[in-house]
């Protein structure tokens, strides 16, 4: 029986050794097989594939970490500027506070009541909003009327289409009521040049200026329903009467809203020797040195035939040279003698 199974035995035992055989021979066949040249090829592939992302990757995220870096520092650096910037802001905020404190108090000093503010307080007009600036520009201005030529002035004026002002004295209304309503009609402007003209009566005291003032405004409102806001100083805002009240009366009007206005262009129309050349030559050669012309002419206080007759002669010529003309609002910005040097107005 043993013999037997022993038999067996031996005869299994070169048939293992065969499979043996086989599979080693299969396996030194495979590293030249097709399989082994597909898998290659597969694996190759593969790795080409997996490489590259995990490379990809790697920077990917040693960029990331730098970026991020990168921007906490940004941050960092915009979170200490904007943090500066508040500390600045708070600063300018104690800044403007106290510039408020102190704008207060110089207003709590400026709205002071007007020592005068009782006397005729009907004497009392908007200011300007702004003054308008306007270039070659001149104001043809006429004191001292309604006069004798005031008819012959206007029908001028109305010939050429041209507006100006009238800077006009109560005591000559009476019986010139129409001349006055004319003058607005036609769409000029009234001013106020005084009620008497007698400098040392109004340049006495403020009260006596806004007693005369009172009654030309009074006046001229109650012929024409126009209440001036324009005035000229009877011999302009420098004077060798009213060097006392002068800067007081001053003070008072602006701060009532009248606005005054003196001259830049004198023609010397009541110069006693004046010429209509002199007139024509005096308003024609000032002209060009001003960027707007404020001129001094008289339509009252006399014969003024010198100034009719040069006056169409001044229009025409200024008008060649490229000027034009306009009747003064207290939007033009005001001709103020600075210093002094009397003047005749
Ligand atoms: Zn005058």
């Amino acid at each position: 029986m043993i013999d037997h199974v022993n038999a067996g035995l031996h005869r299994q035992v070169p048939q293992v050794k065969g499979q043996i055989k086989l599979r080693q021979a299969s396996q030194k066949g495979y590293l030249g097989s097709v399989r082994f040249f597909k898998q290659l090829i597969v694996g190759v592939v593969l790795v080409m594939l997996v490489v590259p992302w995990i490379t990809m990757a790697g920077v990917y995220s040693r960029v990331k970490s730098e970026s991020s870096q990168a921007e906490d520092r940004l941050v960092g650096a915009l979170m200490r500027q904007q943090e500066a910037l508040q500390q600045e802001l708070e600063g300018y905020r104690d800044e403007n506070r106290l510039l408020l404190q102190e704008l207060d108090k110089a207003r709590s000093l400026y709205d002071f009541e007007s020592p005068y503010s009782q006397l005729h307080p009907e004497l009392r007009v908007a200011g300007p909003q702004e003054y308008i600036d306007k270039n070659k520009v001149i104001y043809l201005t006429f004191d001292d009327g309604p006069g004798v030529n005031t008819r012959a002035v206007l029908k001028i004026l109305s010939k050429y289409n041209i507006k100006a002002t009238f800077f006009v004295v109560g005591y000559t209304i009476d019986g010139r009521e129409e001349l006055l309503r004319q003058i607005v009609e036609e769409g000029h402007t009234i001013g106020l040049h005084s009620y008497s003209h007698v400098y040392k009566d109004i340049y006495s005291s403020i009260e006596a200026f806004l007693d005369d003032f009172a009654k030309v405004s009074n006046k001229v409102e109650a012929a024409t329903g126009v209440k001036p806001d324009i005035f000229r100083f009877p011999g302009g805002s420098v004077n060798s009467f009213n060097e006392g009240w002068g800067n007081t009366i001053i003070s008072e009007m602006l701060s009532r809203g009248y606005r005054y206005y003196d001259w830049n262009i004198g023609s010397s129309d009541v110069a006693a020797d004046a010429t209509t050349s002199s007139i024509y030559n005096a308003v024609i050669n000032q002209a060009r040195n001003h960027p707007y012309g404020v001129v001094l002419l008289h339509d009252g206080g006399g014969s003024k035939a010198r100034t009719v007759e040069a006056l169409p002669l001044i229009i025409e010529q200024l008008l060649s040279e490229g000027y034009s003309f306009d009747k003064m609002t207290n939007q033009v910005r005001p001709t103020v003698f600075a210093t002094g040097g009397y003047n005749r107005g």
